[in-house]
């Protein structure tokens, strides 16, 4: 997300990304889900569910936390978002749906976080369950360290 010149641009073509894979699979893109993305993308950076609720409260619009939550809940499940766990945030999918697994780098200098994903990645894994004889279902893959920018400026 550090690359994004034009944040505004990005913002909007990620809730038409979103509009077109709900509409796709018959789900419903309600108003509180469509909400609770947008705060999460213009946060830009990995954002907690309580500064969420806290946006969601400033706006004329109520909802109550348990709504929050199932709204976060649904982009979560949906690949939407991504938790980063840990930080406890969360942060939109530049690419939903096109793989299982997305994996992340997490410059601890500036907070950017980027997607790392990548095949090989997925084939280790898959290889190493195998050998262990164990049927994963999440996989959460967080590389702390410092980005390219936050090294050139030092
Ligand atoms: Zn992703
Ligand atoms: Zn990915
Ligand atoms: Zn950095």
């Amino acid at each position: 997300m550090s690359n994004c010149s034009d944040h505004n641009s990005c913002v909007d073509s990620a809730m038409k990304e979103a509009e077109n894979i709900c509409s796709k699979n018959n789900l419903r893109f309600t108003d509180i889900r469509k909400t609770v993305l947008k705060i999460i993308w213009e946060s830009h950076k990995p954002i907690k569910a309580y500064d969420i609720l806290d946006k969601i409260t400033g706006m004329e619009f109520s909802a109550k936390p348990p709504t929050v939550y199932r709204a976060l809940e649904f982009l979560l499940e949906n690949g939407l978002v991504h938790k980063i766990n840990s930080l406890n945030s969360f942060i939109g999918c530049p690419h939903p749906l096109q793989h299982d697994q997305c994996y992340f780098i997490i410059c601890s200098a500036c907070d950017e976080i980027e997607e790392c994903c990548d095949e090989s990645i997925s084939d280790v894994i898959k290889s190493v369950m195998k050998k262990n004889k164990f049927l994963h279902k999440n996989i959460a893959i967080e590389i702390n360290g410092t980005c390219q920018n936050c090294l050139e400026s030092k």
